[in-house]
């Protein structure tokens, strides 16, 4: 039962195709494209052409940034612990004690 008026979408085979990516020449439905640059393409496309962008730019700082931001955290994470454990060790005599 194959029908030649409604094109189904490539990735979900039970939904009918509305968009017809310009990259791939494939057919999609609505979940399946995202608009790019004015056009709606599918997702892998947009990936692709995304990652090819990414790749002619010649430095993406991506995963510097999450490094970055990771240790940043790990070491606001470690001053604290260690400011907790520096308040706790003081004795009780250091607050309100006699002068
Ligand atoms: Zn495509
Ligand atoms: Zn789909």
């Amino acid at each position: 039962m194959t029908s030649l008026v409604h094109q189904r979408c490539s990735n979900h085979p039970a939904r009918e195709a509305v968009v017809r990516c310009p990259e791939c020449r494939r057919f999609f439905c609505r979940e399946c494209v995202t608009e790019h640059s004015g056009r709606m393409m599918c997702a892998s496309c947009v990936s692709r052409l995304a990652a090819g962008a990414g790749l002619q730019a010649g430095r993406s700082p991506g995963a510097l940034w999450v490094g970055l931001a990771l240790g940043g955290l790990l070491v606001a994470w470690l001053v604290f612990y260690y400011l907790g454990m520096a308040l706790a060790r003081i004795p009780s005599e250091f607050h309100g004690g006699p002068a």
